[in-house]
């Protein structure tokens, strides 16, 4: 899969917000965005205002880049959301909570989206006991992500466990970091993403 490699801390200083990229360093004060809290570029200081289209458009390129998809993978979950019942945005939202990466990442298993999305490539995780190397695999309630076995897995998380300690895990989530595992208690709600998103504007723009 397609990933973004360039400097990562430019993507939060475009959108004006950390969008933690980096794991730890994000809460540090060597995060870019708290020394230059202006867009990168030579001219961007000098932006004139920015249009409707302009404000739809950024909150679109937020959520991809939170998430970690280019456009072509975010238009797949669009177009499920909008063939789903119920309110589009909110699905959207809990279609990219539910990936195998996020939650990987939000159970204090990873230190980064980069860290869950490289060790699920390496074949760190099984759902359902079952060997998983899909970071966009869609996990649904009573799903049981688990670190497989091998010493190199166990040890790589549990070193994540060890720094997230004090992360705050979503009650979706019902980790047991002891065994290595997660279960999912529920679906993410509205109210689970962590992440200041205006999901109407972004379908707005998707819906033209
Ligand atoms: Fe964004 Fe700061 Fe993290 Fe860089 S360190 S990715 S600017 S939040």
């Amino acid at each position: 899969m397609a990933r973004y490699i360039g400097n990562k801390c430019k993507l939060c200083r475009r959108e004006g917000m950390k969008l933690f990229l980096k794991g730890q360093r994000c809460f540090t004060d060597k995060c870019a965005l708290s020394r230059r809290d202006y867009p990168p570029g030579m001219h961007a200081q000098r932006r004139s205002k920015v249009t409707d289209y302009g404000l739809h458009l950024r909150e679109k390129q937020k959520l991809k880049r939170i998430y970690g998809l280019y456009e072509r993978q975010f238009r797949l979950v669009f177009q499920e959301a909008s063939r789903s019942k119920g309110n589009t945005g909110e699905t959207m939202l809990s279609l990219l909570e539910r990936r195998l990466d996020n939650v990987v990442l939000a159970s204090g298993f990873a230190l980064s989206r980069n860290h869950a999305r490289q060790m699920i490539n390496h074949g760190h995780f099984a759902v359902n006991e079952r060997k998983c190397d899909i970071a966009s695999v869609q996990v649904k309630p009573g799903d049981v992500v688990s670190v497989r076995g091998r010493e190199k897995s166990r040890k790589a998380v549990s070193l994540a466990v060890e720094v997230n300690k004090s992360q705050t895990i979503p009650d979706w989530l019902d980790v047991t970091a002891a065994d290595f595992k997660v279960r999912i208690a529920g679906m993410p709600r509205r109210e689970h993403v962590p992440h200041p998103i205006q999901e109407q504007l972004i379908v707005e723009i998707c819906s033209k």
